[in-house]
């Protein structure tokens, strides 16, 4: 396998000068020794929402190891020469298992490279980022964590709906809705029905009805508006609302990968969102995208009745 050398900065982040560039077959184990695992959050779908730093790392990639969720533009913000490892996780599909991927990183990285994690939204957040920071650090590979936007908080955004808004939300929680049966920790749906004030799951459009089931089970009100928000961010998006009572049937064709949103702030659905148009037309020439962004106009979001809360 030939991947290019490239230099590799001493200090944290890919911000420095000075590269040397040596031959692929002289490798000196200082050079050896500069490889690293960069677990990176590529954002929730909109190229547009990696974050400066992970844009920086990612340009210098010797090795990018890459999910399902990754936009595809994203891939093309890699050197040409970059070799792309397509690790294809989803909830339904594991295209390499976990221990694969983790000896890929390790491996790529313990022959001096730079290898970039590239996973869609947060690398923490249902990620197993964790266990790829873990065993590079077994093998004493250096990590570096580079933060992204999450499908939790985007995808709600997205949408028009704010996580949290003064008197009517205060507090939100994150959860899975695909329970692995192979551990032992469960989501205690009834306890948190009536725990937070707005709830966001992830991975749980195929289970959508028995959650839905459960949070009514455990006193949260069935009128509650709640919203399931596919393919957030990018052109595809879609916005089907309801209530807890009836939105496992309002969304019944959607398919993953999908954000569920459940409390009173689900009202404001459908708001006018700034669409990344907008932002392109007042830009700075020298900063438009390399992408073209989504569109406005991409949410097909029905309101799901004339609330009391009006916001101009
Ligand atoms: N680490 C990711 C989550 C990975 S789990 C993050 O922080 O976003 C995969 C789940 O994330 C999907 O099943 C779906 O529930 C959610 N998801 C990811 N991207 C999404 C998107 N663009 N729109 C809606 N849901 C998304």
């Amino acid at each position: 396998m030939t991947v290019a050398r490239r230099a590799r900065f001493a200090s944290p982040g890919p911000a420095g000068t000075g590269a040397t560039h040596a031959s692929p077959e002289i490798r000196s184990a200082a050079e050896a020794a500069s490889g690293r695992v960069i677990l990176l959050g590529a954002g929730p779908g909109d190229p547009e929402l990696i974050t400066l730093r992970g844009l920086r790392w990612l340009r210098q990639a010797d090795v990018v190891v890459y999910d399902q969720l990754v936009s595809p533009e994203l891939l093309d913000e890699a050197p040409p020469r970059a070799l792309r490892v397509f690790a294809g996780k989803s909830a339904r599909r594991h295209c390499l298992a976990q221990s694969v991927i983790n000896g890929l990183l390790v491996e790529h990285a313990g022959a001096g490279r730079l290898v970039v994690r590239l996973k869609g939204g947060d690398p923490f957040v249902f990620g197993r980022g964790g266990e790829e920071a873990l065993a590079c650090r077994a093998a004493g590979i250096p990590v570096e964590v580079v933060p992204g936007v999450s499908s939790a908080i985007a995808a709600a955004g997205a949408a028009g709906i704010p996580l949290t808004h003064r008197g009517l939300s205060s507090s939100f929680a994150v959860v899975t809705g695909h329970e692995d049966s192979s551990k032992s920790a469960t989501v205690e749906w009834q306890r948190l029905a009536g725990a937070v004030d707005t709830l966001v799951v992830l991975m749980g459009v195929e289970a959508l009805r028995a959650i839905t089931r459960r949070l009514a089970a455990g006193g949260r009100d069935p009128s509650t508006p709640a919203a399931v928000i596919r393919r957030a961010t990018t052109r595809d998006q879609e916005c089907v609302t309801g209530t807890l009572a009836d939105i496992a049937a309002r969304a019944a064709h959607l398919r993953p990968p999908a954000v569920i949103v459940v409390g009173e702030v689900v009202r404001f659905a459908g708001l006018p969102r700034p669409g990344a148009d907008a932002l392109a037309d007042r830009s700075d020439p020298e900063l438009e995208p390399t992408s073209r962004p989504p569109g406005s106009g991409t949410l097909a979001t029905p309101s799901i009745r004339e609330g009391t809360l009006r916001v101009v």
